[in-house]
């Protein structure tokens, strides 16, 4: 095990750790259903069908929802904020027993900063935020699937022979490039001082942050993320498999990275978990979320010999010595 590793009995424990980070984030904005929706359309399709009497008849708008291509609707929002809640806050109770209650006295142990922890204020903040930001998130996973499966107009595509194995293969990452784009630029944007006081220091206040801050964000925010990572459904065809696997692994990161909990990198594009949470530490640096290329490329990735704070803004953080004029980077991978 390297440095940052936490110290588990057994890989065993640490595997379970790890599908279960997956599934919480799959239940994050109801992605789970678009993963359903997008890979089993035509099975869905016959199963709504048989079961249409009974279920429009407990709505009344039924025909006007399905003259705007949303038949179903109440069913799929529904199950997606239901299962959605149910997840989330039952896996992130559990790792809050595992970790936050019961490992309470060995934070060296396990804890990305094994001396800081959230005020009660503050863990109830960013549960409530969270929680209402995954509402909204959940209604709108609901509402693409309910679109999708209703054949709505969307570039996603089911068969690999439509564009050829080729572009299948291209388009894993580049997907994985985009979504990687569309958070490193408007988060480094949310970063200018003015953005920073008036929207994205709600995600800030939780300086040691948990699996709950994830989504804990101005709500703003958060749509602006949604859109950016749903554009891809409507404007460049995509694999149905590719784009839900892609967006389920951000979210799945998403939640190791914003955990507290030291994890190593499992995969080589991956920094550790220390990479967002340093974010979160240090405040204008990092700006990253699956990868520290963009950081690299740009001299955003934290310097060990810069100092860092919540007014230092630009990214780059104060040359500690002026003598010192190399960067030396933290290694997160
Ligand atoms: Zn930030
Ligand atoms: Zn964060």
């Amino acid at each position: 095990m390297g440095t940052t590793s936490w110290n588990m009995q057994d890989a065993a424990s640490k595997g379970a750790f790890m599908v279960s980070v997956f599934f919480l984030a799959t239940a994050v904005r109801g992605d789970w259903l678009l993963f359903i929706v997008c890979l089993g359309q035509d099975y869905l399709r016959d199963f709504l069908q048989t079961t249409d009497a009974t279920l429009n008849s407990t709505l009344q708008s039924g025909d006007l929802l399905e003259r705007y291509g949303f038949k179903d609707l109440h069913i799929y929002t529904t199950f997606a904020v239901l299962v959605s809640f149910c997840t989330f806050w039952g896996i992130g109770l559990t790792f809050d027993t595992y970790f936050y209650k019961n490992r309470k006295d060995k934070p060296e142990e396990w804890k990305c900063q094994p001396d800081r922890w959230l005020t009660k204020t503050n863990e109830w903040h960013e549960f409530f935020l969270g929680s209402c930001n995954m509402l909204v998130g959940s209604i709108i996973s609901g509402f693409l699937s309910c679109y999708i499966i209703n054949g709505g107009k969307n570039q996603l595509y089911l068969s690999i022979s439509d564009y050829g194995w080729i572009y299948f293969l291209m388009s894993i990452p580049a997907l994985f490039f985009y979504n990687e784009m569309v958070s490193y630029y408007p988060h480094r944007f949310f970063h200018n001082p003015w953005l920073y006081k008036n929207i994205h220091k709600v995600h800030h206040r939780y300086g040691s942050p948990t699996l709950y801050s994830t989504v804990a964000m101005h709500p703003a925010e958060f749509l602006m993320y949604q859109m950016f990572l749903a554009l891809p459904i409507f404007t460049v065809p995509v694999h149905a498999a590719v784009y839900v696997v892609i967006l389920l692994y951000g979210y799945y990161y998403g939640m190791m990275d914003h955990s507290g909990i030291k994890m190593d990198a499992v995969w080589p594009w991956q920094p550790s978990s220390l990479f967002h949470d340093d974010h979160h530490r240090y405040f204008h640096c990092n700006f990253g979320f699956n990868t520290i290329l963009f950081d690299r490329f740009h001299g955003t990735l934290r310097r060990k010999n810069h100092k860092y704070g919540e007014k230092v803004f630009g990214g780059k953080g104060k040359a500690d010595d002026s003598k010192e004029k190399e960067s030396v980077y933290h290694q997160y991978l």
